[in-house]
């Protein structure tokens, strides 16, 4: 059950062990957990150190000048480092769980022991405690073989679990596609019977996952294991896969290899793309201004999207901008080439425009052949 193993200390956030230490020298106890520890054990850097500890929020939050209680569902403390960076931690909890109508996990404040903070995670990948002290692996649940043998096993009943939280469902697909893993028959069967239940998880909460599917360097094996168990409809219900989405999320895996930003303004831009291209052939045949009629598809595509998914303000309100340039790239109307090179979205919708002409529009090459000198 404790494993001793020596991680490079350059692969641990300083902050991270400073929290530890912190905690410890108060008498609690406190482990990295999660995520980390299971990048760590397959050699892989990871950014997002959570920590788990026996101190009540409360408690941890009085050991540290820069830090707040956060979080409704359940209580958590970060530990504030500078404006971007801060630790997580939280209190063991135990599984046992208040459910609403539906199965789902409604409230879950039960503080427990390790014993039961363990039995609340979802995959045993994930339930990996590390002592930072005695270099010591924790594991309780057989997360390490099943690690080492790359499977993705659920603590405790598949359905069960993805009927408390079908989030889930999602997170397995992810983290199959991250370790080249298999995903047993049993959460298998279960995502194909409960894939609908995503509908009953709050848009926000939604977003945040969505982000983490298709920003990394496995973007479109993801899309398309969501697609094949049925799940993607019940993120992306106007999304259908052409060769544009395809470039799409591989091209933002290529940037992410290569240390480029990417954005969810492109992303979703690209996934509601046809969407809205089609509601525009529609309204249009109603509507004698092109602009309008533009202005409208973008509204319903976005609409559409955000009951399932929601997106921020500031990205509707680019991803429509994106949108709206594709037209006036497409036209080249010399008094305006200057204006547009100008615009703030100039860059996302060039590089959609070449995406484009890539896959579901080649006719488009001549055009991005001329946007591709006029910058320079
Ligand atoms: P990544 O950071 O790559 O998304 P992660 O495993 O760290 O992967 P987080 O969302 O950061 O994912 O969550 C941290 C830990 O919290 C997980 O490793 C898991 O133990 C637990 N966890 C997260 N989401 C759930 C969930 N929906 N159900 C049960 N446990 C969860
Ligand atoms: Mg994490």
């Amino acid at each position: 059950m404790h494993h001793f193993v020596k991680f490079d200390k350059k692969l641990l956030d300083k902050n991270a062990i400073k929290v530890i230490n912190t905690i410890q020298k108060a008498g609690y106890k406190a482990y990295l957990v999660g995520g980390c520890v299971r990048d760590l054990m397959l050699g892989l850097q990871t950014k997002d150190f959570d920590i788990a500890t026996n101190a009540k929020p409360e408690q941890v939050n009085k050991l540290f000048k820069r830090s707040r209680l956060i979080g409704r569902r359940f209580r958590l403390v970060h530990v504030l480092f500078n404006s971007r960076d801060y630790i997580e931690v939280a209190t063991f909890r135990s599984g046992k769980v208040k459910t609403g109508k539906n199965g789902v996990v409604v409230r879950d404040n039960h503080y427990g022991k390790i014993e039961d903070d363990v039995l609340r995670r979802d995959f045993t990948i994930n339930a990996l405690y590390y002592d930072v002290e005695k270099q010591e692996v924790i594991d309780y649940v057989g997360g390490l073989q099943d690690l080492e043998a790359r499977q993705i096993r659920p603590i405790g009943n598949a359905a069960k679990r993805f009927t408390e939280d079908p989030v889930r469902m999602i997170r397995a697909v992810r983290f199959a596609e991250k370790l080249g893993a298999e995903i047993s028959a049993e959460i298998e069967t279960a995502i194909l019977k409960q894939a609908p239940l995503l509908g009953n998880v709050s848009p926000a909460r939604l977003y945040e996952e969505c982000i983490k599917l298709f920003q990394n360097e496995y973007s479109f094996a993801v899309y398309q294991r969501l697609e094949k168990y049925g799940l993607l409809r019940h993120l992306l219900k106007q999304t259908h896969n052409n060769d544009f989405i395809k470039k799409t999320c591989n091209s933002t895996s290529e940037r992410i290899k290569s240390g480029k930003p990417v954005t969810p303004v492109f992303l979703f831009a690209a996934f509601l793309w046809q969407a809205q291209n089609e509601r525009f052939a529609l309204i249009k045949k109603q509507q004698r201004s092109s602009h309008l009629a533009q202005l409208q598809a973008c509204d319903e595509a976005i609409m559409n999207q955000i009951k399932q998914v929601s997106l921020p303000h500031y990205l509707t309100a680019r991803i429509r901008n994106v949108w709206m340039l594709q037209a006036k790239l497409e036209k080249i109307q010399p008094k305006k080439i200057e204006w547009l090179i100008e615009n703030r979205d100039f860059r996302i919708a060039y590089d959609f425009l070449v995406l484009r002409a890539q896959s579901i529009n080649p006719e488009l090459e001549k055009v991005v052949d001329f946007w591709s000198k006029a910058q320079q």
